[in-house]
């Protein structure tokens, strides 16, 4: 049985007295809704504030980034060692690092990499520009970065590995993946090729999210899907009521 994880990205938004509010307004509800694991990303600035306050909830605290050495003259990059100060999760390699700070298929590995020698658990953003969609070519490329971020990576490793799946034209445009399309691609084109490197049980073990303007209202087909085990949620996660619900829909239809 895997455990689904639902992991708000909170993103460029919420400042330290923002983020105390929202996780004021969700973290009892969030704590009593323990049969699936619960991560806020906030901004670094909120993280300690953040941290603090869901100690003992069970609720978890992830980097939205990190950089993958442990210290030195790297101006304005966070290490895995201050990160793991704080959080247990750390995104890596989402759309919009790719797209904005030239985050690539090689740096997304060298930060995996990292994130699991510390102990942490990473979740590792994919999916395909609208483009590759209408161009046919959303299979080749998911997989093609998959095994790219899996590079060199041990199935005790991968076993650690979160692999979020995000369609770049659903993020943020309130056009989610229907349903059967994200479970079509989180099973045949994800789970296939993690099959396809380190074996059917590895592939059956490893947990898949999808993101992509996941929303109270089709949380609960996203979340009832057999291969969809949980959701990366931007927008919705900046409402606490918003991202409580989604978080029970995958409670009620796990
Ligand atoms: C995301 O930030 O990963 C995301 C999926 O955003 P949204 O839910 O707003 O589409």
């Amino acid at each position: 049985m895997r455990k689904p994880v639902l992991a708000g990205n909170w993103k460029m938004n919420k400042t330290v007295a923002e983020a105390v509010a929202l996780v004021a307004a969700m973290k009892d509800e969030l704590g009593q809704l323990s049969s699936v694991e619960r991560v806020l990303c906030p901004p670094f600035m909120a993280i300690p504030e953040v941290a603090r306050l869901v100690a003992g909830t069970g609720v978890g605290v992830g980097a939205q980034d990190m950089y993958w050495k442990d210290g030195g003259a790297f101006t304005g990059e966070i290490s895995p060692l201050m990160v793991k100060e704080f959080c247990s999760h750390v995104i890596i390699g989402h759309s919009e690092r790719r797209e904005h700070f030239g985050e690539s298929d090689e740096s997304v590995n060298l930060k995996l990499k990292a994130a699991l020698a510390h102990g942490l658990f990473p979740i590792v953003c994919v999916g395909e520009t609208l483009a590759l969609r209408q161009e046919g070519r959303t299979e080749a490329w998911v997989a093609g970065q998959v095994k790219a971020a899996l590079a060199g990576l041990s199935a005790e490793q991968v076993g650690r590995v979160v692999i979020a799946y995000e369609p770049i034209w659903a993020i943020g445009t309130g056009l989610a993946a229907t349903a059967a399309e994200a479970q079509r691609v989180c099973k045949e084109v994800v789970r296939a090729t993690v099959a396809e490197l380190y074996g059917p049980a590895v592939a059956q073990g490893m947990r898949i999210q999808y993101g992509g303007s996941v929303t109270p209202a089709n949380a609960p087909e996203l979340m009832a899907q057999p291969d969809i085990d949980g959701a990366l949620v931007g927008g919705a996660s900046l409402k606490a009521a918003d991202f409580v619900a989604i978080v029970r829909a995958a409670v009620q239809a796990k």
